[in-house]
């Protein structure tokens, strides 16, 4: 590992001289994001699609906790992405600002108000009410321009997107708005990762249905897409011209998708480390922690880390799962506060104060993935990123 460290550079901050390793603060709690494995896996999802389709970075919530800026700067400049999806149109105006350039789709829609920065960012929202396309219209006669947008048709998710049946008439309605252009459609998946396929055929059915019905309006969307990480491993008769990718170009696919062939091989990009900043032995009987959940049963080393259930290191880790300390599991004991979890260390030799721990990633032939603290925790690899707060430095790693 120290090897290959050596060879990296840290472009947010520079690593300390005493440990060669990359402590952002003084605080010895981070996360590191590989934008080497960030790239690796765009670019192979890409080629997965093999030219049919084109693929859009998925880079909503912060990149899934990773750092949207740095995320969405490497792979522009080094996969060439073709597309970016955020949720919000502030995070759309986020990108803009740090100088990316690729168009921008705002997966989420916009609020009232939104239209001009949409404008203003040369940002793509996305549709599915009448009044979004009429504000939006209106803004863009105003700045006697003519702004794309993309149409989300509901094909049963039943959560964002014009409902089938209405189609035919909001096709009519946003005939009259002059000044922006239906250039993509798109639609989303419940359940692309099942087993069993049928409902995401009734899905894709239903998007070619609602592109007739568009088509015979008179409109012609340049963009077809349907597939997230789970649609563009498993349904390549649904990738349409542009798939999105998220989970998979983060490495989660093993709680992502039904199985995960050789060809799908993602890395994981993200990692996160401590250090014991307090090492004791106490004596059997001892209880530790808020509600003292947890007594010792024998003579132990207890070792205490920066990193609590506010950094998004979940409270559901309480005397649940293990964290990784010289290359051996220990696990975690008591309570999970805010800023503090302990950990039992009696069975690992030689701990010292300042010991690098990690929590999420692999040291020596030991790994713990996203996928292994979900399933722990009861939730899945997406929450247990997006969770990782703001008060945890991001040490971006890049191998040039
Ligand atoms: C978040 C999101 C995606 C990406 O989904 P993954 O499962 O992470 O690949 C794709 N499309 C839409 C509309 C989304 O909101």
């Amino acid at each position: 590992m120290s090897v290959v460290r050596s060879q990296w550079y840290f472009l947010l901050v520079q690593p300390t001289t005493d440990h060669q390793l990359p402590i952002t603060s003084s605080r010895p709690t981070w996360a590191e994001i590989s934008l080497p494995n960030l790239i690796h896996n765009y670019l192979t999802i890409k080629s997965h699609l093999h030219g049919e389709a084109q693929l859009m970075a998925v880079v909503k919530a912060n990149a899934y906790g990773h750092g949207a800026v740095a995320c969405a700067r490497a792979l522009e400049r080094e996969a060439n992405a073709d597309w970016f999806g955020v949720a919000l149109i502030e995070e759309g105006v986020e990108l803009r600002e740090a100088g990316i350039t690729r168009p921008i789709l705002c997966l989420g829609g916009f609020w009232h108000g939104q239209a001009g920065t949409i404008i203003a960012h040369d940002l793509t929202p996305v549709i599915y009410r009448l009044d979004q396309a009429e504000e939006l219209n209106a803004q863009a006669q105003q700045a006697n321009r003519v702004v794309n947008y993309h149409l989300k048709v509901d094909t049963g998710m039943g959560r964002l997107g014009v409902p089938l049946a209405e189609l035919p008439a909001f096709a009519q309605a946003i005939k009259r708005c002059a000044n922006i252009t239906l250039d993509g459609q798109m639609t989303h998946f419940a359940e692309a990762e099942a087993i069993d396929q049928e409902f995401t055929r009734t899905q894709l059915r239903g998007f070619n249905e609602a592109l007739s019905i568009v088509q015979a309006a008179g409109f012609a969307p340049t963009w077809k897409h349907l597939s997230n990480s789970a649609g563009i491993h498993s349904h390549p008769n649904a990738w349409g011209n542009l798939a999105r990718a998220g989970a998979a170009m983060y490495g989660f696919t093993r709680d992502v998708l039904a199985e995960v062939p050789e060809a799908f091989a993602t890395k994981p990009v993200l990692s996160l480390h401590s250090r014991i900043v307090h090492l004791k032995t106490v004596p059997a009987g001892t209880p530790l922690g808020y509600g003292r959940t947890f007594t010792t049963t024998r003579t132990s080393r207890i070792a205490t880390l920066p990193i609590g259930y506010a950094d998004g290191f979940h409270r559901a880790h309480s005397n649940n799962g293990h964290v990784i300390v010289r290359g051996q599991f220990a696990p975690i004991v008591g309570r999970v506060s805010m800023d503090l979890t302990m950990l039992d260390v009696t069975d690992v030799a030689a701990v010292e104060l300042g010991e690098e721990v990690i929590l999420l990633g692999t040291q020596g032939s030991l790994q713990i993935t996203a996928e292994d603290i979900a399933a722990r925790i009861g939730t899945i690899s997406y929450e247990v990123a997006c969770s990782l707060s703001a008060r945890v430095p991001r040490v971006v790693l890049d191998s040039r």
